[in-house]
């Protein structure tokens, strides 16, 4: 007999856990994060079981009603972390349990069961049966000589697949007692069947040992150490993250290794499934509820050793968990933006490895601006590699003044006349080019030339795109269309000539096939991956030399490794550069050094093409000398000067409702008190439209605050909470340490 009175985590918001009876019938079923359903106010209520007493102070404790999931799926070490992510986030924590407990985990989901046939006789009678009916049926015989060729079981499906007729058969076999049909659960794992082969260690250079010697020391040591990997691209990171798991599995424990959710459906999953192949539990978002499932209790049971994922994936409950790693630490899809709570992957990860007492490997050629100042106060250890592993070298980038090039060219073009004349030159020896540009459609933009107002969206204040596939003017943020575009201003009235602008990647390929007529291209982009699979399939046809050019956003950015590409030509990096963020240089830097990092990763030295109009840049000088440390000099040093992070910690607070006006004095109010609850310490800045003012029809306005941490400003929030009802249809949302300042 467990404890008599479990307390229950519900999932209402407004709820701490309460304390409730374990009746005799469900004791053999309620553990540590089982989901149960409990009365509450005469209301059925769910909620995760997150604690156990003898006895509880209260009187007339309720009675559990009944348990709703098959296991629990809730750790204690993943609660803890819930605990930690509610309180630092700001977030309700049924909330946070919300986002890491996937739905399938929510629900009584009774494995996948598939059949199996056994033979319920021995080998000798079932000899002698097939002897007896042979020429008799030959539907029987047929299914008795598969079954004694095959081992202890054979599926159903193979069975009759193998012999050649239907399950009627096995049936009346089966009323016969010399077989029988079981059901097993089958394994979902999506590796099941694919094949891989198994590739090994490579031998490691003085800087990849060195880094490799001291994580195994801490590993060895069970000691909490932040490791901060800053190896330019191609220096052989993966491979140490790759050794670094194998002294785990050695010891028999388990792995968290966390990737961006871009670089999951490409080539970095397959290396770490090339090495570990059975051991390796994958979380991406297109799981089916049952592959979910599965990962999730493999990786419980200890069955899966390594939990392989993005975001979310930090939750995963590995087993007897000794190593975490997080692969392109300073990239921003690992922080959780438009819904709470706005979790940064990568800090929770370094703060489950504190409360786990394992290490913490941050691995990025371009380590964000706080992990670096981080090792630059020595919280973190810094191991660097600083040549290419295998035989390639750092490409050479050149920066191309496009302000000559349109004067050279009469006007506005694409292509710079030396990337021109490069792709040519990569076509004619058979090498590849990869073409990034930031923005997807055919143009960016529609204008009236009349009175000069840009299409905009009903519900969005945001310009159109032009598609031209689609004859169409679309809205990126709610994805509404116009087909076809407008024949008149939609501001002014008058039918006048609709004039379109700004390039996207769609054109792009277009205009290279004009000029190239037999230029064989691929486009990546958010239009032409809608469909599940399609990324794949893309990938895969640029990697077998399918196409010369790849064109693409950021999707072909980061992480991949094409031996072929020896050219990477950057068309327009100005916009990025320049957008109104506190971060766009640095998201520039990165994405500059990202990019050219696919250049010449293999045998022939790569080649960056850089075209801009801003060619006096310091980050555009930077990135062509793809100097980090002098990148960060320069960046940390304009930081320091506006104690902007992470030198001061930075909070965003946000409010969107469906009246312009009244949305922005609603969130003054709260600025307000807020103002007169903050230590002096805070800096405030006052209140302004959000970087997109109105989307679906929300408008959206927000404001700032830095501070030395935000513990005041977190008990200032919930102090608010009780002086200022925000009444409904307004959302409040809480940014801790917003990767954005535009919206
Ligand atoms: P990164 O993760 O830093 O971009 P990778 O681990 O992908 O670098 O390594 C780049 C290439 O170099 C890969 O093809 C990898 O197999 C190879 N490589 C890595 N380490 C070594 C080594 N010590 N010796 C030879 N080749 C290596
Ligand atoms: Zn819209």
């Amino acid at each position: 007999m467990k404890n008599a009175i479990a307390l229950v985590a519900l999932d209402t918001p407004l709820q701490e856990a309460l304390d409730y009876s374990i009746p005799a019938e469900l004791n053999e079923s309620i553990e540590f994060g089982t989901l149960v359903e409990v009365p509450l106010r005469g209301r059925k209520c769910s909620g995760w079981v997150i604690g156990f007493k003898e006895k509880s102070q209260f009187k007339g404790v309720k009675a559990i009603a009944k348990v709703l999931s098959s296991e629990p799926a809730l750790t204690e070490e993943v609660y803890k972390l819930a605990e930690w992510v509610a309180r630092y986030y700001v977030t309700p924590l049924p909330k946070v349990l919300k986002t890491i407990i996937p739905s399938s985990l929510r629900k009584i989901t009774k494995p996948k069961l598939i059949s199996f046939v056994q033979k319920a006789v021995s080998k000798e009678e079932l000899r002698d049966l097939a002897a007896s009916l042979r020429g008799k049926s030959k539907a029987k015989t047929a299914v008795l000589d598969v079954l004694l060729l095959a081992g202890k079981e054979i599926l159903l499906s193979e069975l009759l697949e193998k012999a050649g007729t239907a399950k009627a058969t096995v049936d009346a076999l089966e009323k016969m007692g010399c077989l029988k049909v079981i059901k097993l659960p089958m394994d979902r794992s999506p590796l099941k069947d694919e094949e891989f082969f198994k590739t090994k260690p490579k031998v490691l250079n003085g800087e990849q040992l060195q880094a490799l010697n001291n994580i195994t020391q801490d590993i060895d040591a069970a000691k909490f150490t932040v490791h901060l990997l800053h190896g330019i691209t191609g220096s052989g990171k993966t491979e140490i993250y790759m050794q670094a798991i194998e002294k785990v599995l050695e010891r028999g424990g388990g792995v968290l290794v966390l990737v961006p959710e871009i670089s999951l459906t490409a080539q970095a999953i397959d290396r770490f499934k090339s090495r570990f192949s059975e051991q390796i539990a994958i979380l991406h978002h297109r799981l089916s509820d049952g592959e979910r499932f599965d990962a999730w209790h493999n990786l419980k049971k200890g069955k899966s050793k390594i939990a392989l994922g993005a975001r979310s994936a930090v939750f995963a409950p590995v087993k007897n968990l000794k190593l975490i790693i997080v692969d392109e630490e300073h990239e921003p899809s690992y922080k959780q933006t438009d819904e709470m709570p706005c979790y940064h992957a990568r800090d929770v990860a370094v703060l489950r490895g504190s409360f786990e007492k394992v290490p913490v490997i941050l691995g990025s050629a371009t380590p964000s601006l706080e992990s670096y100042y981080n090792a630059s106060l020595g919280k973190y250890s810094l191991s660097t590699l600083s040549v290419r592993a295998g035989k390639s070298s750092l490409p050479e980038v050149t920066v191309i003044d496009m302000r000559k090039e349109y004067e050279r060219a009469k006007g506005y073009t694409i292509f710079s006349e030396i990337l021109l004349s490069k792709i040519r030159e990569r076509k004619e020896k058979g090498e590849q080019t990869i073409l990034f540009l930031n923005r997807r459609g055919f143009h960016t933009s529609c204008m009236c030339q009349s009175c000069g107002a840009f299409v905009k969206c009903k519900s969005c204040d945001q310009a159109m795109t032009y598609h031209k596939k689609e004859l169409s003017l679309n809205c990126h943020l709610c994805g509404f269309s116009l087909s076809p575009p407008p024949t008149s201003c939609p501001s002014c009235g008058r039918p006048s000539e609709m004039k379109f602008k700004g390039v996207g990647t769609e054109q792009v390929e277009r205009a290279l096939k004009a000029l190239f007529p037999d230029i064989r291209t691929l486009r990546i982009d958010a239009d032409t991956t809608r469909h599940k699979g399609s990324h794949e399939k893309l990938f895969k046809e640029f990697a077998t030399h399918k196409a010369d050019v790849l064109i693409g956003t950021q999707m072909v950015a980061k992480g991949l490794h094409f031996p072929l590409v020896t050219l990477v030509g950057v068309l327009n990096c100005d916009q990025t550069l320049q957008f109104p963020d506190f971060k766009a240089q640095e998201t520039t830097f990165q994405l500059i050094t990202q990019v050219s990092g696919r250049a010449g990763r293999s045998f022939h030295r790569g080649e960056v093409i850089l075209q801009s109009c801003l060619v006096d840049h310091p980050i555009l000088k930077l990135a062509q000398t793809q100097d980090f440390k002098a990148f960060y000099q320069e960046e940390i040093a304009i930081r320091e000067m506006f104690s902007f992070p992470p030198l001061r910690s930075m909070a965003k607070v946000r409010l969107s409702g469906t009246d312009d006006r009244k949305t922005e004095e609603m969130l003054n109010r709260y600025r307000d008190l807020l103002l007169a609850l903050l230590p002096k310490e805070y800096t405030v800045m006052p209140v302004a439209p959000s970087g997109h003012l109105k989307v679906k029809d929300r408008y959206y306005y927000q404001f700032f605050l830095l501070g030395p941490q935000l513990n005041a400003f977190r008990e200032s929030v919930k102090k608010l909470k009780e002086m200022l009802e925000i009444p409904t249809g307004y959302r409040l949302h809480l940014d801790i340490n917003p990767y954005s300042t535009y919206f």
